[in-house]
């Protein structure tokens, strides 16, 4: 197997690097290929700008996805006009067959530097593209788990909680951007109030990270909309 770990955390010595590098070793014992984007080590440019395309199909209007979607037209990434870091991290996605991302909770999101990850790697044409989208969508067979650390306890992220379920919340990455694309979504891993809990609770939950790595092929899927409910324009079938 294939497996891409997608890592955002800017101190190498945080509970969510020992997470990343948890996973990176269970994988390589397991045989399976690493690959690791680490992207505040590598720097990662995460601002989608006209500067991504080499050569920019309409000079005179700048539509993102459009450029996105013309620089592939040529009949492979390497062969189109899209900027060499972007073209690396798209071959290391059509590469994995797991995804895995691993980043602290910003806001009730992700940190900035890995939105940007995929704002600019997740390419129109590619990942996505007319209606192909959920099960229809360009990464369909992948599968991708996402692991994230919190500031707030668990109760807090839940149903009843003051913040409403960790799950809803990441939504937006869930269902709008790694569902959309086609890829099956894994139960993300939670890990809760990081900073704030024992470390002999923080080990015993880096444990449990490695024995739900070891039955992931057993891990629940979040559910996404089934097109068979859908026309073709994408209004619900009476
Ligand atoms: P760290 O602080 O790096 O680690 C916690 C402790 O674990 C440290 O003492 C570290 O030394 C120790 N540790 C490291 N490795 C190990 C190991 N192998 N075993 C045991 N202990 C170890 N939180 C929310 O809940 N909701 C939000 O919306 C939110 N928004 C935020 C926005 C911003 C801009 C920022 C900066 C933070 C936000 N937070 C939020 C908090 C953030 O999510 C947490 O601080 C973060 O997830 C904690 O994880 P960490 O890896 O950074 O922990």
């Amino acid at each position: 197997m294939n497996v891409l770990i997608v890592h955002a955390h800017l101190e190498p010595a945080s509970f969510s690097s020992a997470l990343h590098l948890a996973a990176k070793s269970f994988f390589v014992q397991m045989g399976c290929s690493v690959q690791v984007s680490d992207l505040y080590e590598m720097n990662f440019n995460p601002v989608a700008s006209a500067s991504d395309f080499n050569d920019r199909a309409n000079p005179d209007y700048f539509n993102y996805a459009l450029e996105q979607r013309k620089s592939l037209s040529a009949a492979t990434i390497s062969a189109g006009t899209i900027s060499d870091d972007i073209k690396a991290e798209i071959e290391k996605v059509e590469a994995a067959d797991l995804l895995i991302l691993n980043f602290p909770l910003y806001w009730f999101s992700m940190p900035a530097i890995l939105k940007g990850w995929i704002d600019r790697v997740f390419v129109s044409g590619k990942f996505y593209g007319g209606k192909r989208i959920y099960a229809n969508g360009g990464m369909a067979g992948k599968k991708v788990l996402v692991s994230v650390t919190t500031g707030g306890r668990e109760d807090m992220l839940s149903c009843s909680g003051i913040h409403g379920d960790i799950n809803d919340i990441l939504k937006p990455l869930l269902q709008g951007t790694l569902g959309y694309v086609g890829m099956e979504v894994l139960e993300p891993f939670h890990a809760f109030h990081v900073p704030y809990i024992s470390a002999e609770a923080r080990a015993d939950l880096l444990d449990k990270w490695r024995s739900e790595l070891a039955t992931l092929d057993e891990r629940k899927q979040i559910d996404m909309p089934d097109l068979s409910k859908f026309d073709e324009y994408f209004f619900p079938i009476e």
